[in-house]
């Protein structure tokens, strides 16, 4: 396998990823490009953007200026703080709650709504419906939580139109940061299309109703119905917009964090299985964990790989740091997978057999006992001879994660099933 040369991603990063001469990544180069961005141009785009929906709002008599989609973490904490704050927007807060949450996550919720005075509306899922889905889900495209990203990338949509809010401000363009899917000067907005692609797999409600597997596990419209897109003619008569704050600002999730630990009270995690980032998907027992670690299942890599990679691009961690990071947790088995099993009604054997034909052939190999080996990993690649060359320089002033001080909700797996994952 072919790794980058600066950060830690292999050729097979999902969604594709493009090495250079040098064997650099888009994802590292896009990161490099940042600095030559005019960033105070950029914001006053962005002013501008926003005092013309206030005043849409102002005119029409309406409420809200924008609608959030958030989860309750670190970035919905900063998109809030800016969009209120900063900008004096009056934001409506949309949740989408997928009902495996952790107790960290209520409290970091709760504290977004508290903290910023917000109204916020929350869609929730029944038990029985996230079981239905998730377990279609896994089976049809190896994904537990298809109904996760389905669900953040629709309601909102869906309250926009129901609130006649045509503004919704997303926080990070997310695949841009990762593997450079996107040119900064892009200016990527949020589409359907987009969303369907990259975060459902390119299965939209009205296929799934119709699919046999999905009728054969009693999905139904009911269980559906915060997935599905409004209309066309919904959408372009009320000229509605989704924006990447990313774009318009000099996003660094760590330093924005930080700030949000520090000002408004946003609780850290304590430690984490498959990953040392103590500040990123806090909120639900199954991203972090299952979700991630079917990903290693299937590629080889896992979050500590996409966290190393951010680590060392932002010049916060060197290869080799990274790299013993990557051999510390992309492997392990999160702790939540038994949860997560016992709720869907399946053994191990079955969940990995189901993911069996999902394994990339170029990382794993089977072994004769029926045993999947990885082939390589970065760990073999620590030495390559172009490293140094296309090394960043380390930050001065880099700090280790920071730890809130423990609590009651420190913690992000081992949960009481009866009590918060319904919340
Ligand atoms: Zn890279």
């Amino acid at each position: 396998m072919e790794y980058c040369k600066r950060c830690v991603y292999p050729a097979n990063a999902k969604p594709d990823i493009i090495f250079d001469e040098k064997g650099v990544c888009s994802g590292c180069r896009l990161i490099e490009s940042r600095p030559s961005i005019d960033w105070k141009e950029r914001e006053r785009w962005l002013r501008e953007l926003l005092e013309e929906y206030r005043r849409r709002t102002r005119e029409k008599d309406r409420i809200y200026d924008c609608v959030i989609p958030v989860s309750g973490g670190k970035d919905s904490h900063y998109q809030t703080y800016l969009m209120k704050v900063v900008y004096g927007m009056n934001p409506l807060l949309v949740t989408y709650n997928h009902i495996f949450n952790t107790k960290l996550g209520i409290r970091n919720l709760t504290n977004l709504i508290k903290q910023f005075n917000c109204d916020s509306l929350r869609f929730t899922s029944n038990p029985e419906t996230v079981r239905k889905l998730s377990r279609y889900a896994l089976k049809k495209m190896g994904d537990a939580t298809w109904h996760y990203h389905a669900g953040i990338m629709t309601f909102p949509i869906q309250a926009a139109v129901k609130y006649k809010i045509p503004l919704i401000v997303w926080g990070e363009e997310g695949f841009s940061e990762l593997v450079g899917m996107h040119k900064q000067d892009d200016m990527v907005e949020f589409t359907k299309k987009k969303r369907q692609e990259h975060s459902m797999r390119g299965f939209e409600p009205e296929d799934i109703i119709e699919d046999e597997l999905a009728i054969k596990e009693g999905i139904t419209k009911q269980d559906l119905a915060p997935f599905f897109y409004p209309s066309e003619e919904e959408i372009a008569g009320m000229g509605l917009r989704g924006i990447y704050l990313s774009n318009y600002v000099n996003w660094n999730a760590r330093k924005q964090t930080e700030f949000m630990i520090e000002k408004y009270g946003f609780e850290t995690a304590q430690e984490r299985d498959r990953t040392f980032n103590l500040y990123d998907k806090l909120d639900d027992m199954c991203a972090n964990g299952v979700h991630d670690y079917l990903k290693y299942l299937k590629f080889g890599y896992g979050r500590a790989t996409d966290d190393t990679s951010t680590e060392i691009r932002h010049r916060r961690m060197t290869r080799e740091e990274g790299i013993e990071m990557v051999k510390k947790h992309d492997h392990v088995r999160p702790r939540d997978l038994d949860l997560y099993l016992s709720f869907i009604g399946i053994t191990e054997k079955e969940f990995e057999g189901i993911i069996e034909h999902l394994r990339d052939t170029d990382i794993w190999g089977k072994q004769p006992n029926g045993k999947w080996i990885v082939k390589d990993s970065v760990v073999n690649h620590m030495n390559d001879p172009e490293v140094d060359e296309v090394r960043v320089p380390l930050d001065p002033n880099r700090k280790p994660f920071m730890r809130t001080k423990k609590s009651n909700y420190s913690r992000d797996s081992h949960l009481d099933e009866n009590e918060y994952i319904y919340l």
